[in-house]
């Protein structure tokens, strides 16, 4: 398999936008640093939204304390570039590869390094366990990011997975709408569409990711007839609060884009500095929920360690006693409901 040609991306290689060489180079040895000339060209100023996501920060090799891989995702993985931790689904690794390298990224660990992308005897390892277990019905394809392999790598793997009678819906995780947006050409949803039912799932973390080029790459998919969803991970100093959330979410779904969850920062070595406390984030539900259209409104999840999986949070805003229960609306007001509920015979 192969990743798209690198001569049809323009990296930044501006040294003066990297910042302080001596403050960036250990960092950039041990976690690489990449970025499109597109997303660079987002950065208004050092240290906003944009630059905090995909600048090296000296803060990354301070953080020691924590495992590289929290999730347990090599343990779960039965056989190379296949993570079984669901019992009807999988997330099948195709690409190492990223158009930009975020410095929160919970696969921290891995993205980058090698740079190859899954091999063909690996594929077909893979596709053959998922032949072998008729509960997977649902195939997420990630990374590194799915949408670096070339059109012709992209279409092997989903006729492979298309040829699995009980793969029913096959999913792809990718920034490269947010990052490398020229990727989501007319020729890729001519690809894409004909593998249906297939979603997608992107990753915007801040309306100002949301373009004249984003809006196309998400319009011309959604056009191809692919439901959108986005992943946001919650990150400190870049959209930690209500008015930005607010901003952010309804701003997707007027791409079409359905936000879909919002996640607790994993607990990922080299990630501490994003990371904000649940208490915060279940403020940021709050200042969703009800105030903008429900639609815009995702699940708050913390993946837990060990492999246990997601788990949703919900605010903590119901107390039941027998059959009443306290709720408060999105208001504050506190408001008692009666349940009714038939005995049953
Ligand atoms: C997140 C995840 C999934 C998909 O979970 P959904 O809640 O169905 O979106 C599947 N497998 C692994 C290993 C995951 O981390
Ligand atoms: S695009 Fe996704 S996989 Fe790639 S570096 Fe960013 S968060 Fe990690």
């Amino acid at each position: 398999m192969h990743y798209i040609n690198n001569n049809s991306i323009t990296y930044c290689t501006d040294e003066a936008k990297y910042g302080v060489s001596g403050r960036v180079n250990p960092v950039s040895e041990r976690y690489p640093v990449r970025l499109t000339n597109y997303y660079a060209g987002l950065i208004k100023s050092p240290e906003d939204a944009i630059w905090k996501q995909c600048m090296p920060d000296a803060r990354e090799l301070e953080d020691n304390t924590q495992c590289p891989d929290p999730l347990d995702e090599k343990t779960l993985s039965p056989v190379p570039g296949l993570i079984h931790r669901y019992p009807d689904r999988v997330v099948l690794l195709v690409s190492n590869r990223c158009a930009v390298y975020c410095r929160f990224c919970m696969r921290k660990r891995m993205v980058g390094s090698g740079d190859e992308p899954m091999g063909e005897a690996d594929l077909c390892t893979a596709l053959t366990y998922i032949a072998a277990h008729p509960e997977i019905h649902d195939v997420i394809l990630s990374g590194g990011d799915p949408l670096m392999l070339d059109d012709d790598s992209l279409s092997v793997v989903l006729t492979g997975l298309r040829a699995i009678p009980h793969v029913s819906i096959i999913r792809i995780g990718t920034r490269v709408p947010v990052t490398l947006p020229a990727r989501i050409t007319p020729e890729l949803c001519t690809l894409l569409k004909q593998f249906h039912p297939l979603y997608i799932n992107t990753h915007f973390n801040h309306p100002a990711e949301i373009t004249v080029d984003s809006t196309k790459a998400c319009t011309l998919l959604a056009d191809a007839g692919i439901p959108l969803g986005n992943q946001t991970v919650l990150l400190r100093g870049v959209n930690d609060t209500v008015e930005t959330m607010r901003t952010l979410m309804t701003g997707l779904l007027a791409l079409r884009v359905r936000p879909y969850y919002l996640h607790q920062m994993d607990l990922v070595q080299g990630t501490a500095h994003f990371r904000t406390s649940v208490r915060t984030g279940l403020e940021l539900m709050r200042g969703l929920r009800g105030h903008v259209s429900g639609l815009a409104v995702p699940h708050y999840v913390i993946d837990l360690p060990g492999g246990k999986g997601k788990v949703a949070i919900l605010p903590d805003d119901v107390e039941i006693e027998g059959n009443t229960l306290y709720l408060r609306t999105y208001t504050g007001e506190r408001v008692t409901y009666q349940e009714i509920t038939v005995p049953q015979e």
